[in-house]
């Protein structure tokens, strides 16, 4: 039987990666936003990751996992798969550290990350409609061409990375009481809830899914990997599976999240106007979804830290909420487009 608190990884692994990454990405500032807390009856601290180079955490994990790779390793570069976000941290930190990439992005991820993907000089190889046909390419491209996988979250480096975000919070607000975090792959959340709660063990952590991509939420109800089709959502972030072979997050999920949420589309909108409208803060919909646990009365008198992800928004859908206007999701992989209407809610 195993210990269940007893994971793959630890703190020290976590403080090592605060080490490794330092100077590599930005060291992002907590925000206290009065018009949050009024709202939210408690004290709301934003961390603000869309202040990170490339507009994401995603560089946290990224630069560590590369970080760490040996000579060989480095000589015959690395391959991704990405709902965008990652994929643009993996083409930074390659290119930075002079290694090459390949990102295997699906026909969902939107064209303005894959432009800024293609910027960075990754090769990018366009595999199915799909997360999971992403992912296969990507193994196959392991398989045939010896490239070295940097995952997007199931990975003991790229959570240390991720979890470098927790030690931030921790030291700019030692009294904190809880941490709402946005939750796909389960990496951030992952990474985050082993920090805070190393520390503190009383830390409450909730993660928030979109409804329609619940994949960790069910599996973390059936104990095993469940498959979930995608659906086009706000938070295009956090389209994907947690692979059918999950090592690492899904039981670090288990053991660490005290709750899950799942939010709905006119929620997200709401979540990404107003932290547009009160704050300035520029949040994709992945990425602005724990301010819906605030509306909804989940941190009443807590000190809450709400993890903005990352500010990697469509202009589009942008120009659209700034506007109070209906966005319209477009799905390439063949599905309807998803209408989200702020008046329909
Ligand atoms: C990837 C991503 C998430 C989800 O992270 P996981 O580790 O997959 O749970 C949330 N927000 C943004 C902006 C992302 O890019």
């Amino acid at each position: 039987m195993t210990e269940p608190s007893r994971h793959p990884i630890d703190i020290e692994d976590i403080r090592e990666a605060a080490h490794l990454i330092r100077g590599k990405v930005v060291r992002t500032p907590m925000k206290r936003s009065r018009f949050l807390s009024l709202v939210a009856g408690a004290e709301v601290n934003l961390k603000l990751e869309t202040l990170q180079t490339t507009g994401s955490f995603k560089l946290r994990g990224a630069t560590c996992a590369i970080q760490r790779l040996d000579a060989s390793s480095r000589t015959r570069g690395v391959v991704c798969c990405s709902t965008g976000n990652h994929g643009r941290a993996v083409a930074h930190a390659a290119q930075l550290a002079g290694i090459p990439a390949t990102v295997c992005l699906s026909r969902s991820v939107p064209a303005h990350k894959s432009r800024a993907i293609a910027a960075l000089g990754a090769r990018i190889v366009i595999a199915g409609v799909d997360q999971d046909e992403a992912q296969r390419e990507t193994e196959r491209l392991v398989a045939e061409d010896g490239l070295v996988e940097i995952p997007p979250f199931d990975h003991p480096d790229v959570v240390a990375g991720q979890g470098t975000i927790g030690l931030e919070i921790l030291e700019d607000c030692p009294h904190l009481d809880g941490i709402a975090v946005p939750l796909s792959g389960g990496g951030l959340a992952g990474g985050i809830a082993l920090a805070a709660k190393s520390i503190n063990p009383a830390i409450r952590v909730i993660g928030y899914s979109a409804c329609g991509e619940m994949a960790m939420i069910e599996s973390m109800r059936a104990g095993v990997p469940v498959a979930l089709p995608e659906r086009p959502t706000l938070a295009d972030a956090l389209h994907g599976g947690i692979g059918e072979n999950n090592r690492l997050t899904l039981e670090l999920c288990r053991a660490l999240l005290d709750e899950v949420r799942s939010v709905p589309e006119v929620e997200i909108y709401r979540a990404i106007r107003t932290l547009l409208v009160h704050e300035g803060v520029v949040a994709e919909g992945a990425a602005a979804i724990g301010v819906s646990g605030l509306f909804g009365g989940d941190w009443r008198d807590a000190s809450v830290a709400v993890i903005v992800s990352g500010g990697n928004i469509d202009p589009a859908h942008l120009a659209a909420i700034r506007a109070g206007k209906p966005v319209i999701v477009e799905d390439d992989a063949g599905q309807p487009p998803l209408q989200v209407d702020p008046q329909g809610a």
